[in-house]
């Protein structure tokens, strides 16, 4: 039997964390068994269905690398399909007309509420087959058995019961026509012959009931693996309308799709002590027994460090392509600097995110109007004029614009000026970066290249001569 998992969101908000896990496990297991993943979108709420979000799943999905070889189907162009399961069921008897009004169902529920019953529909049109209903609103039950019990072997949480008295009527078709979530997502695995359900816990209560419906139409059933919470920092539930980032917003901020899937894939998930998972290891390794049952806490320091680890471990082509993109969403002109790989291989042990090294490399590509007033007042000072004049006139001449001579200009001024290097190196990075931060001084003027040195020099030259003219 070949196994075929799906990942089926409702497009009612941001693609986030939590749902990319859903998405990733699915997908991991139908690879890992060589089988297909199927994406569905439940769009039958149409209230709260929205096309932006639909785009949020198809773009974050896509950006991750999480294919689907079947799909997007989508339930909103399906309702014919359910239509005609729902009147089979009403033949068969295994479904009924409804016509008792929402106010006396909510009546009688809170009636039951306050007693401390457990509010269910009283099956009053139960029995009467109703038919025919042309005149008047009316909804569709499923009949659910009265008595016994509905079991299942989650592959996660082991063996869960409930009673059929537990369980409803379910409303299987909404006055307005549409069939609601519970029914079309069966009807929707039964169809499209997917073995394993793998989703969050918050639908272990509608599996019996999906249980039933599918056992009612002589169906196979799938397989359950229900994934426990992910809460955020504060501890409190994700959720897609409150606190959830959009995945695509982690590619805003410069994360790597391969670092936040190997980061995704450990949030409940373990394979002894190892951290680190490539692609082709997440699809060898992945597997439903070593899936934890308690919640998972979003950890932001640890995707930080594997978006590092990825930046430097990654081929160094394949991370400046990353990074060009990155600097072109960030209106960066790259033909106005340095070639990405020389600055990639510069920087990348540096920094955490690609935005870190845009936002430290924006020197490189365009003039900055101010020097940072800190280091300005350090050490674009009168005392240290005399260096910079130097240093200009030194570079200026250099035959050959070379890395190893501007290291070797800097050393000699050292000496002969009885200077610190380090002094020295603080001072050209203030007046070539603007900052006093940066890599190695020489490698950086090397790459921001002679003209724009020379007039960066001169610009800092120019600012003591103004400050000392002041005093
Ligand atoms: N559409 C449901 C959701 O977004 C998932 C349904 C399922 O996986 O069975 O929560």
């Amino acid at each position: 039997m070949k196994v075929k998992t799906r990942f089926a969101p409702s497009p009612t908000g941001n693609l986030h964390i939590g749902s990319i896990r859903t998405a990733l496990y699915s997908w991991l297991f139908a690879k890992h068994y060589n089988g297909e993943f199927v994406l569905r979108i439940e769009d039958t709420d149409l209230k709260r269905s929205a096309s932006i979000s639909i785009d949020s799943i198809l773009n974050g999905l896509k950006w991750l690398g999480l294919d689907w070889d079947e799909g997007p189907y989508f339930q909103s162009k399906r309702l014919n399909r359910y239509k005609e399961v729902i009147n089979g069921m009403l033949e068969t008897g295994d479904a009924y007309i409804c016509i008792c009004s929402s106010e006396k169902v909510e009546e009688t529920r809170i009636k039951q509420m306050s007693k401390g019953c457990k509010p269910r529909y009283l099956g009053t049109c139960r029995n009467l087959k109703l038919k025919n209903l042309f005149n008047q609103d009316y909804v569709v039950r499923f009949k659910n058995p009265l008595f016994g019990k509905v079991k299942f072997k989650d592959k996660i949480r082991g063996e869960i019961t409930f009673n059929n008295e537990e369980l409803d009527d379910l409303i299987i078709q909404r006055s307005n026509g549409i069939p609601t979530y519970n029914f079309c997502v069966v009807i929707d695995d039964l169809d499209m012959n997917i073995t394993h359900v793998i989703r969050g816990e918050d639908h272990i209560n509608n599996t019996p009931r999906q249980i039933n419906i599918l056992k009612s139409l002589g169906a196979k059933i799938p397989i359950y693996a229900h994934l426990s919470m992910i809460l955020d920092e504060k501890g409190q539930k994700i959720s897609k309308r409150k606190n959830a980032m959009n995945i695509i917003q982690y590619r805003e901020n410069g994360f790597l799709p391969e670092a936040l899937l190997n980061y995704v894939i450990r949030l409940g998930w373990s394979y002894g002590n190892k951290e680190i998972f490539d692609i082709s290891e997440m699809k060898e390794l992945f597997n439903l027994k070593c899936v934890s049952r308690s919640s998972s806490i979003i950890n932001v320091k640890k995707l930080l460090w594997l978006n590092k680890y990825y930046i430097n471990h990654l081929p160094l082509q394949y991370v400046s392509d990353l990074l060009k993109n990155y600097m072109k969403k960030e209106n960066i002109n790259i033909q106005n600097g340095p070639n990405l790989e020389s600055l990639v291989k510069l920087f990348r042990n540096r920094y955490h995110t690609l935005k870190e090294i845009t936002e430290s490399c924006r020197y490189f590509y365009e003039e900055f109007n101010d020097f940072s007033q800190k280091a300005a007042e350090k050490y674009l000072i009168i005392e240290n004029r005399s260096i910079l004049e130097e240093f200009y006139k030194k570079i200026k001449n250099l035959s050959i614009w070379n890395h190893l001579d501007i290291s070797q200009i800097i050393n000699n001024l050292s000496l002969d000026m009885n200077l610190n290097t380090k002094k020295i190196n603080m001072i050209l990075r203030t007046a070539v970066t603007g900052d006093m931060n940066s890599p190695s001084i020489s490698d950086i003027i090397y790459l921001i290249n002679r003209e724009k040195t020379l007039l960066r020099i001169q610009k800092a030259i120019n600012y003591i001569k103004k400050i000392s003219f002041k005093n």
